[in-house]
């Protein structure tokens, strides 16, 4: 075992039908696994996995940012967690970018994710745009402020995933002293603002095995947000030795 106890947050995204989900996991063979490792499906399998595996830690990939009510389409979180969703991923850049999410609407979805007892897993970080132009802090920033506005008092667990946007689905990752530098100031500013959480941090963004051992070694790293190499049984099966 490389590292014990590290987290190992699958987002499958878009992909695996039920079927192949079942699939994957019952190869997987988490039985004696000594790690965290969280799972991200589809909504429509997230029942019929809890109920082959109920000790496996299942979430949801989004929320609606309304408690309830005519949404058409939306699920909410009291809605997730009645069907034993454990954590859920809020904010995370696919969702920024193609439906529109506003940090506002985030700050909305992550207060009903941690009213609903789930643990939110709120993804931040800034396009190569706005690194290339120094602006990276001022986006976390704001990115922080918002997303954590309406739950400041509150005292929950939160995971943090860095995820610049320039390194997801990209295999351009980014390096180890970015990761270090990012992840001590986005810890820094969520304990000034919510200092009664209990806190983890995780990188996401090609993540590879190539570069996994580089970032579980680092300090301040808690775990992995993985996307496109969580869909490999064989990639993942190594990461999690
Ligand atoms: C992601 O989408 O959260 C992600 C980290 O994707 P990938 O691992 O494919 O870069």
């Amino acid at each position: 075992m490389r590292f014990l106890k590290k987290y190992f947050v699958a987002n499958w995204k878009m992909n695996k039908n039920l079927s192949e989900s079942l699939d994957f996991l019952i190869k997987l063979n988490l039985i004696d696994s000594k790690q965290n490792i969280w799972i991200a499906p589809a909504f429509c399998n997230i029942v019929p996995i809890k109920e082959r595996f109920p000790k496996l830690m299942i979430g949801a990939q989004n929320v609606a940012y309304k408690s309830h009510g005519a949404y058409t389409g939306e699920v909410s979180a009291e809605m997730l967690c009645d069907i034993g969703v454990d954590f859920c991923i809020v904010g995370h850049s696919e969702r920024r970018g193609y439906f529109h999410e506003t940090d506002e609407e985030i700050g909305h979805k992550l207060a009903l994710i941690v009213e609903a007892e789930m643990v939110p897993v709120l993804c931040v970080g800034e396009t190569f745009e706005q690194r290339e132009k120094g602006l990276t802090h001022h986006i976390l920033d704001r990115q922080l402020n918002l997303a954590l506005e309406l739950v400041k008092k509150k005292s929950f667990d939160l995971f943090i995933a860095y995820e610049p946007v320039w390194a997801i689905g990209s295999s351009k990752p980014a390096t180890k002293e970015i990761v270090e530098n990012v992840l001590k100031e986005i810890q820094q500013k969520v304990l000034s603002i919510v200092p009664r959480v209990n806190l983890k941090l995780l990188y996401g963004g090609s993540v590879t095995l190539d570069n996994i051992d580089e970032y579980l070694s680092t300090d301040c790293v808690d775990g992995v947000l993985v996307g496109g190499a969580s869909l490999e049984l064989k990639t993942f099966q190594n990461f999690i030795k």
